[in-house]
């Protein structure tokens, strides 16, 4: 039995091994990825699901490999994170995604909001702020039209010095989301605490909608939403009845493939243009 639990930890240690070296390969790779402009966004629209007008979109980063696979974002933005190199990567899709809204609002649609996910590291940096000012200021763009998809992990541990940083944010202009809502570990009190402008449901939630006889847990949120006179937006939208479904509970606003998948900078701008 000794033997046998003996060679069972020389497994597990050398799959740690692997797993480990399988994160340094793909770190290297995204790091030459990133320096060889191989990254890019995805704009998927965010629709006022009463009237189907787009009110804004968000940015997805985008990995295309030279063989010309797609990596998706959740298998390697925890790898960058855990690196530092989220930082860097972070500060490049504010960048980019702030190129791609000014070219939005001079097509008329003035009124835009991008929506851009920060990441746990990038929140903490203590750049993080004046980043965002300066950022801002250099693509002149007015701070309204912005804002930043934080999820409920960020807060972790750092209730206090979070919500005084997004309350700093607000200030400024930008406006903040709260992601996945519902996915995480947060309370009511952390909701209220935090302070934010809207909250998203998760798409786990949304895709629950007519599938089962519990529609518990997106009713929930559009009515804390609007208990608590925040902005809802439901991701993941599908089918026009989980439209249907959420803007008659009160939901403003959706995101989904009903209304437009992710696209690429000049697909969405040709998208947009369609919509003046
Ligand atoms: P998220 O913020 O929850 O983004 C929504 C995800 O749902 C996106 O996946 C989007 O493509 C997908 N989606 C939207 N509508 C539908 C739908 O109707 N059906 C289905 N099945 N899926 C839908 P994506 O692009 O793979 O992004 C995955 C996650 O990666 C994002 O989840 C976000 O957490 C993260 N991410 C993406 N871009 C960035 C970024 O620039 N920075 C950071 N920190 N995280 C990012
Ligand atoms: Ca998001
Ligand atoms: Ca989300
Ligand atoms: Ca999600």
């Amino acid at each position: 039995a000794k033997r046998l639990h003996r060679g069972r930890a020389i497994a597990f240690t050398e799959d740690l091994g692997l797993a480990a070296r399988e994160r340094i390969r793909l770190l290297t790779d995204l790091r030459s990825a990133f320096h060889a402009e191989r990254l890019h966004l995805a704009f998927q629209p965010l629709v006022d699901l009463a009237t189907g007008s787009v009110v804004g979109a968000e940015a997805l980063l985008r990995w295309t490999t030279e063989e010309g696979d797609v990596i998706p974002p959740d298998r390697f933005i925890p790898v960058a994170e855990h690196s530092g190199l989220m930082i860097a990567l972070g500060e490049w899709v504010l960048r980019t995604a702030c190129d791609q809204l000014k070219r939005i609002i001079e097509l008329g649609h003035t009124g835009f909001r991008m929506a851009v996910n920060v990441s746990q590291a990038q929140f903490r940096e203590p750049d993080f702020i004046s980043i965002l000012e300066r950022v801002l200021h250099e693509h002149e763009i007015d701070p309204k039209r912005i804002e930043l998809e934080l999820t409920e992990s960020i807060a972790i541990g750092q209730i206090a010095s979070t919500a005084a940083k997004i309350a700093e944010i607000r200030r400024m202009g930008v406006s903040v989301a709260l992601d996945d809502f519902g996915t995480g570990y947060s309370s009511l009190s952390v909701l209220k605490q935090l302070g934010v402008d809207r909250i998203k449901i998760d798409r786990a939630f949304v895709q629950e909608l007519g599938h089962s006889s519990d529609n518990g847990i997106a009713d929930l949120v559009v009515a804390l939403g609007r208990q608590m006179d925040l902005g809802t937006i439901a991701e993941g939208v599908e089918t026009e009845e989980q439209r249907r479904y959420l803007m008659e509970r009160g939901c403003k606003d959706g995101q989904g493939y009903l209304f437009g998948r992710p696209m690429s900078s000049d697909a969405f701008e040709a998208w947009m243009a369609d919509r003046l």
